[in-house]
Parts: structure tokens; sequence; C-alpha cells
């Protein structure tokens, strides 16, 4: 029998998988094992690619054999039923030592099930997250794992080969255990919701409001992008909207039918958020815009009801830009506070000791919300790495500060205009929110206490209390009360 020659396999060659193994046979070092399925796939990377020098296997018997020991392979297949399947295949040719690692999008919890169940093997389990599309599976992506420090030992070297590069620094950390990596991945996603929304929000102002064109917005976000906002979503925003269509002549974008699809991973950040208790309120608006664009029928239904009262004449188009800019600033500001605040909760809920300030590092390239703006929560975290809030930090705080002024003007503009602006309000809303010194909250407390004697607590004295709301005596202490 011939030796293993392969130190990493991949299994699903679509179009992650095959251009993961593409990446990784490129580098020095690397021998790629790849399977897929069905054999068709598996042959037309290897004729397409003759170079990789990859090992095509036809079945897992053939994988299993072709990797040195402990195996590491990595699946990059369709999340869900497809992933589970591999992995029942893949622990039964593999031993006690191996890795398993799950490039796909899985759901959080899913890894921690699998997790715990390919262990009970004595098998390595990985959740991985990736991101960066093709493009970044090819060249670089930014990649969250998550799993045992062991399997982190053998994996950590073959990951940062193949990871994106920022100011030298490979865009991968070992995040925490079992499901932390696509935890992390997903919050990841999450942001970029908010993220793409605050850049379609600015969009509109800037056409709707400053009567520009699409070419001529092109020409301001190119413009943003080399300044604080400089991300590559302000930069592709400028390359969407220069797009004329081929057939009308068009802006492309005025051809492109509004209705946002989405694949779920904006939805998991807010389900998990909802059970967190985490007001990722920005992230969440994002995710209903999308929703909202994609209710034709409602829509129709209502578009010829009353909108704005009163019109919003510009006279200094430089200042209003300006406005806009700084709003989606803040509010950028606001949805990256949010999503940091979900990895924390997250972080005490299942135990992961993740560095937020790690995390930011390896989201500057790769990513599809890779951007210089990432340094500074870095360096936010390292000033202070127990910061209850990223938008508190000095540097965040005194932005948000400057941008002010045109956060309000532009939030109540587009209010009286009728234009919808629902991540830069609610994270304005939510800021007011966070920053008041004393919330409506207390007379929601007394709501409740009366229509379900839920209590409260008082701002004076220690002590639970209930009220007999139609009794004589106003109050009494809870413990007195049952
Ligand atoms: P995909 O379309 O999600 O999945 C197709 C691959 O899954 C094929 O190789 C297919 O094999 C395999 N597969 C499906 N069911 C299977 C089963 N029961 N047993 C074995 N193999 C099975 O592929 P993709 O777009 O390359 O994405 C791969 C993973 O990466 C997904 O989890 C995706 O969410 C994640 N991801 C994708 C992107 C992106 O930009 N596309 C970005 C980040 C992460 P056959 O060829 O035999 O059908």
């Amino acid at each position: 029998m011939t030796q293993p020659q392969a130190n990493i396999g991949v299994v699903g060659l679509a179009v992650m998988g095959s251009n993961l193994a593409r990446n990784l046979a490129s580098r020095e070092g690397n021998t790629v094992a790849v399977f897929n399925r069905s054999y068709e796939k598996t042959e037309t990377l290897i004729t397409d690619h003759p170079e990789a020098g990859f090992i095509a296997t036809s079945t897992y018997d053939e994988f299993a054999a072709a990797l040195q020991k402990p195996r590491t392979a990595i699946i990059m297949v369709q999340a869900g039923r497809g992933t589970d399947a591999v992995i029942d295949a893949l622990t039964t040719v593999f031993e006690p030592g191996d890795i398993i690692v799950d490039g796909g999008n899985a759901l959080f919890t899913d890894t921690i099930r699998r997790e715990a169940a390919v262990r009970a093997t004595g098998i390595n389990f990985v959740g991985a997250g990736i991101s960066g599309g093709e493009e970044g599976a090819l060249n670089g992506p930014s990649i969250m794992p998550g799993g045992s420090a062991e399997a982190w030992e053998t994996l950590g070297p073959i990951l940062r080969s193949i990871a994106a590069v920022a100011d030298g620094e490979p865009c991968v950390t070992h995040v925490g255990t079992d499901g932390a990596g696509h935890f992390v991945k997903m919050i990841h996603n999450g942001i970029e919701y908010a993220d793409m929304q605050l850049i379609a929000e600015a969009y509109d102002l800037l056409r709707r409001v400053g009567g520009l064109e699409p070419a001529e917005i092109a020409e301001i976000f190119a413009e943003w992008n080399r300044g604080e906002l400089e991300s590559y979503l302000i930069e592709i925003t400028a390359e969407v909207l220069k797009q004329v269509d081929a057939t009308t002549g068009k802006p492309l974008v005025d051809v492109i039918l509004d209705q946002a699809g989405a694949k779920g991973t904006g939805a998991w950040t807010v389900q998990s958020a909802l059970d967190l208790g985490v007001p990722v309120s920005g992230i969440a608006e994002a995710v209903f815009a999308r929703s909202l664009s994609s209710k034709p029928a409602q829509r129709l239904a209502a578009r010829d009801l009353p909108g704005a009262v009163d019109a919003w004449e510009v006279s200094d188009r430089a200042a209003f830009v300006e406005d806009v800019r700084r709003a989606l600033y803040a509010s950028k500001i606001i949805a990256y506070s949010q999503g940091f605040d979900a990895i924390v909760a997250g972080a005490e809920q299942y135990d992961w000791d993740i560095r937020k300030g790690e995390i930011a590092k390896i989201w500057r390239a790769g990513c599809i919300i890779r951007a210089q703006f990432l340094n500074r929560i870095t360096e936010a975290y390292a000033d202070d790495p127990e910061l209850v809030a990223l938008v508190t930090a000095p540097y965040f705080a005194d932005a948000v500060a400057g941008a002010l002024p045109s956060w309000r003007r532009v939030v109540s503009g587009a209010a009286l205009a009728g234009i919808p602006t629902p991540t830069f309000a609610s994270s304005l809303s939510y800021y007011d929110g966070l920053r008041a010194d004393r919330l409506p909250a207390a007379l929601v407390q007394g709501q409740r206490d009366f229509f379900g004697a839920h209590t409260y607590e008082r701002v004076d004295r220690e002590g639970t209390f209930h009220t007999l709301w139609s009794g004589d005596r106003s109050e009494i202490s809870a413990a007195d009360a049952h």
C-alpha cells in the first residue's frame, strides 16, 4: 500500500470548496486530497487545475487513505443535512485524533451539537466560519475557527497559510471552543447586513433629497472610501452605482428589481440576540428592511398612502452630503457596537474566551466587512479590555459626538420628508436610549406590576415591591405580599 501523501483534504467541490482547495494547494508544503459526492466535480477540478497536484479520491475510504495522520479534512458542502451526511461518513473512516473542519455556514448551535457528538468518537470537530465568498476562498478568506485547542495546534498553521493578510498578520485566530467560530461568523454577517443597509439609506438620501444621479453618487462613495469610511462595501458600492445597463443604457441600479434577498444569517443573528437579550436594533432593522422590500403586494397596496409633510429643500448640497456621510459613520459605529455586545453576551452564555480585539483584527481583510476602521476597535479593546460598550470608547464616543448634529438633521429631515431610514433612525434611538439618564422603563415596570403583580425595585430602597393598586396601602414589599 502506498504512503498517504496529503496533509489536508477538502470534501465538497462546488464553488467554495474548489476555490479553497486551490488556495490550499497553492501554498508551499501542502498536498491536498479532494473528494466530492458526485465524481464529476472532482474530475472537472483536477482536469482544469493540473498545476495544483490534487490527489483525487472517489470514495470516503480512498479519501481517508490519502491523508497523513492526524488526518485533517475541511468540509465545504451544503449546510444542514449535507454537513451531517459528510460528518457521518467521515467519522466511520477517520480515527481518534483526526480533525474534521466544517467550513460551511452552519448555525452555531448545530456546531455545538456536532462537536459534542464527534468528540465522543475521539475525533476533533472544528466549526470554522469562512468569509469572503468565492474570491476570498481562492485568494485568502477571513477564517473564524472554533473547536478544541488540540485541533488548533494542527490546524492553525494550515489555516494561517491560506488566510487573507492584513498589515502582515493572517486573518485567522482560534475564536473559542465548539460553536464560537460559527457564532462570530454569524455576527459578522449580521453586521454586514447593517453596513449594507446603512449604505443603501445614504444612497437613497443622496438620490432623492440631494438630486444626484447614480454616477455622481458613485464619485461620492469613491471619495468617502478615501476617508474614515474606507471599506470593501463602500468601494463596491461605487462600482455598482457606476455600472450602466448594456440593454437600456440606464444606470444598472435603476433596472434591478428593488427586492433584496437573504440567505438567513442576518435573521440568525437577530434571533440569537433576542435569545441573549441583546438589542441589536440596527442589524434587526437591516434584516427587516430586506423583508419589507420583498413584500410587493403590501407595497402596492400602500403606495398611495400619504407621505411627506415637509419637502426637504437642500440649499447647500456639499453640506448635505457631509451630513449624510457623518450620519452613516455614526450609525455604523452603533452597528459594530451592537455586534460586539452580541459577541460578549454569546461568550458569556456559552463560556467562550473570545478576545474581541482579535476578532476585529481578523475582519480587517478577506471578509465582506473588511475596513481600516476595525483597527480602531482592536485599539479600543486593547486600551480597555473590560469596555462595556464600544460606542463609549473615547475614539468612538468622540466620533459620534462630532457626527451628532448631522445625524439628527438627517434622521429628522428624512422623517419629515417621508423617506425611510430605518437603520439610521433606530441607531440614533438606540444611542439616545443608552445615554438617557432615566428611561420610561420605570412606567413599563409599573404597568407590569399593575396587571401581573410582576413587582419592581425602587431607586431609594433595597428590596422588591408590589403595589396594591386599588387598595389603601400604596405599596408593600414583595416578601410581605407573598
Ligand atoms: P453549496 O451549493 O452550498 O453545496 C454544494 C456542495 O454540497 C456540492 O459539493 C454537493 O455535492 C455537496 N453536498 C450537498 N449535499 C450533500 C450530501 N448529502 N453529501 C455530500 N455532499 C453533499 O456549495 P457552496 O456554495 O460552495 O458552499 C459551500 C458551503 O460554504 C455552504 O455551507 C455555504 O453556506 C458556505 N459558504 C458559501 C459562501 C458563498 O459565497 N457561496 C460563502 C461563505 C460560506 P454534489 O456535487 O454531489 O451535489
